[in-house]
């Protein structure tokens, strides 16, 4: 059976190794030595100034909407996981969908000014298969109207723009180090952000706004990883350019041997570097995914809908019509894309799709 991933999973003597050290300290939790060693390979990796560790991608987006969206009307792309407006829902926030670029496949930032109110008070876009929003624009409109801006970065691990981390726009971006993702911990994620106060904000935010055992900055929650997740992330790090490399040769494969005449790809943002996190196409026609679909399936290939459906059209979103993003939607599909999946398995893939395009 071939997935749309397959969990990159590093020697268990390796995690062995790591898990002895949470052993002998007899701690689990609470940021021990091993969160706070990852923290700081990871800084490293991606050349940044500052991270909090937390425990999945999803609380992450839920503090930072706390913080800086004030119940007021997020706008929001339509094109991205179920988790980015679930969190502005949840939060009793308002997401105001903005229709995305047909090519980036990120928010259009040309929309953006149209949807702005006296009640908008933040921007959450997301880096959709890691490829970075336009961060510029975004960054323009939010200084000429007083927003706040937060990246749901959850596929941008690694991802570089203009020579600097992802990580490093925007007032708050978050990422998922899940199972399913580029770089994991199992369950796992973390927050960025550049300003020390905010830093201060998010830190005591995400251990239940302690000060000191007794005393409490303010409101808080539990979004702290555990030592088990950090071992793990500690182990998968060392590998991760291996892992990098390895997924651009799929990659390089697929757009050299599909037919890129007949089916869309991703375009890449201009100056950016990308991670090679997902392979999405997007085929003339919902009929032609679901027959394409269908005889991948037959032979036990299982790619995924990414993302199906358009946000706007949840229920309990309540959004406006979004054309771009329903039609994309309706018709794009992401390829397996991981380490190890061989040559043969990739031509069958391959030929499968182009033989019924
Ligand atoms: C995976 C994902 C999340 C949520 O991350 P978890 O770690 O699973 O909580 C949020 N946003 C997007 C776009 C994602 O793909």
């Amino acid at each position: 059976m071939i997935n749309v991933t397959k969990t990159f999973l590093p020697p268990l003597e390796e995690y062995n190794i790591q898990l002895q050290r949470a052993w002998n300290k007899e701690w689990l939790t609470n940021r021990g030595e091993l969160v706070l060693e990852l923290e700081e390979k990871l800084k490293k990796y991606l050349n940044i100034s500052n991270i909090i560790a937390t425990n999945n991608g999803t609380v992450p987006l839920q503090i930072a909407l706390k913080l800086l969206g004030k119940q007021g009307e997020i706008i929001t792309t339509p094109f991205s996981y179920a988790a980015t407006s679930a969190a502005i829902v949840w939060e009793n926030c308002t997401p105001v969908f903005v229709d995305i670029h047909p090519e980036y496949l990120t928010i259009d930032e040309t929309k953006i000014e149209n949807a702005i109110t006296d009640k908008t008070t933040a921007i959450l876009a997301t880096h959709v298969f890691g490829n970075p929003c336009n961060v510029e624009a975004i960054e323009n409109l939010a200084k000429k109207y007083n927003l706040k801006v937060i990246y749901d970065a959850a596929h941008a691990f690694g991802v570089t723009y203009k020579d600097k981390s992802i990580f490093d726009y925007g007032d708050i971006s978050t990422c998922s180090f899940h199972a399913t993702k580029l770089f994991h911990t199992g369950e796992g994620g973390a927050m960025f952000t550049n300003n020390t106060e905010l830093h201060h904000k998010l830190f005591y935010s995400h251990n239940f706004g302690h000060k000191t055992a007794l005393t409490f900055h303010g409101l808080g929650i539990n979004a702290k990883m555990s030592e088990l997740q950090a071992a793990l992330g500690i182990c998968v790090l060392s590998y991760m350019n291996n892992i990098i490399s390895q997924r651009k040769k799929v990659v390089d494969f697929y757009n050299t041997h599909l037919n890129l005449n007949k089916i869309q790809i991703l375009k890449i943002r201009e100056n950016s570097n990308w991670n090679y996190s997902y392979y999405p196409v997007i085929f003339n026609s919902e009929k032609d995914l679901l027959n394409i679909e269908s005889k991948l399936n037959e032979n036990k290939i299982f790619p995924r809908r990414y993302f199906y459906p358009s946000l706007n059209t949840i229920e309990y979103t309540k959004g406006e019509e979004m054309p771009i993003s329903e039609s994309i939607a309706a018709r794009i599909l992401c390829l397996p894309l991981y380490v190890g999946l061989s040559n043969e398995e990739l031509l069958n893939i391959v030929s499968l799709i182009n033989l019924n395009l």
